[in-house]
């Protein structure tokens, strides 16, 4: 029964999505990757985008990384997008370029990882698997009143099983993706239990702890960092550096930065380089949050005599300097730059 009003409540209000048209398992694998840590809302635009840049395993697989993190470019988390890569190249190296059908072959390609086998299995191929993101498991831990955190190992594993026995006999991949939408729009932090199409037979309601679960573990406190973000110019180019493999942000460009003091930038440059320079402006600071770090950027613009090499550091001509994948905080300076320029 809980199924039928639930999958009722599914087609009667669910939002249009563009990889809802066409569930191919690479369009599902895409926006699954997508949507991981990220809103719908902001994820169509780049979805659409990355669908005519590349819009089979093939094209991605020949892009070069650098095309890749630029089309991912502003969406965060880029392990994510050379997840995807290297996925389309083992597919299209070691499977013929057909997407696997079976969770065994799934597991086996780099980056797809254990909701997203189970999200192409649901949605592509309609075999019996139910995809439990973070949003599936509150509403289950409110349905079946799960009073322990979701951290737990053993916890996520009943989650994972009630929500494998909750699926339709008939139609599993309908269930799966509407406790999905349940989740998203209804079963929210704050709970909209008097629409909930579950609500008669929900275990949380019942009780009146709906609010109150899923128990929350607490989170380690942010790191507050101040840098001193130097644009440095010298003959019509730009210095920055790409961030290194293993660093939080891997393949993306930077401009050079120092942690904050009352050293004066140009001072700090000469001692780490020689690099002479003079200060031509200061741009207005960037506040800028990844991961568990809250950034505050005070970009300052100084000029050199000449493109004095610096190792693991480019000199970028100002036109190309748009073409490149920035870190978020860093392409708004670079916006702010361009606009002084
Ligand atoms: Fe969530 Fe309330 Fe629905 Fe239960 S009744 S599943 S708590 S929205």
């Amino acid at each position: 029964m809980t199924q039928v009003l639930l999958h009722q409540w599914f087609e009667k209000t669910k939002r249009s999505f563009p990889w809802r048209n066409e569930k191919s398992p690479y369009r599902v694998w895409v926006s699954e990757v997508m949507l991981q840590q990220t809103r719908a809302a902001v994820v169509i635009p780049y979805f659409e985008r990355w669908m005519l840049l590349f819009p089979d395993l093939q094209s991605l697989a020949r892009a070069s990384l650098e095309e890749v993190i630029k089309a991912w470019e502003g969406l965060g988390y880029y392990s994510r997008a050379r997840r995807l890569h290297e996925g389309a190249q083992e597919i299209v190296a070691n499977c013929q370029g057909i997407f696997p059908q079976t969770k065994e072959e799934l597991e086996k390609i780099p980056g797809i990882g254990p909701y997203t086998v189970r999200a192409i299995l649901s949605f592509a191929y309609r075999q019996r698997y139910a995809p439990v993101d973070g949003n599936v498991a509150r509403v289950l831990s409110r349905y079946f009143c799960i009073e322990e955190s979701l951290s737990k190992s053993s916890v996520k594993a009943r989650i994972q099983a009630h929500a494998d026995f909750l699926l339709d006999e008939v139609q599993p991949w309908a269930t799966a993706e509407a406790l999905i939408e349940l989740g998203a729009t209804v079963c929210l932090p704050n709970p909209l239990c008097e629409v909930c199409p579950m609500s008669a037979s929900c275990l949380a309601f019942e009780k009146g702890c709906a609010s109150k679960l899923p128990i929350k573990q607490k989170e380690p406190p942010s790191v507050k960092l101040k840098r001193v973000v130097a644009l440095i110019e010298a003959e019509g180019f730009f210095l920055v550096q790409k961030q290194e493999m293993g660093k939080v942000m891997a393949d993306l460009y930077e401009f050079p930065y120092f942690e904050k003091s009352t050293t004066p930038l140009t001072r700090i440059l000469q001692e780490t380089w020689g690099l002479e320079s003079v200060v031509i402006s200061k741009l207005p600071p960037v506040k800028h949050s990844f991961t568990r770090f809250l950034a505050q950027l005070f970009p300052v613009r100084v000029r050199a005599e000449a493109r004095q090499e610096i190792a693991g550091m480019q000199w970028i001509s100002r036109a190309l300097l748009s073409k490149l994948p920035f870190s978020a905080g860093h392409r708004r300076i670079l916006h702010l730059l361009e606009q002084e320029l």
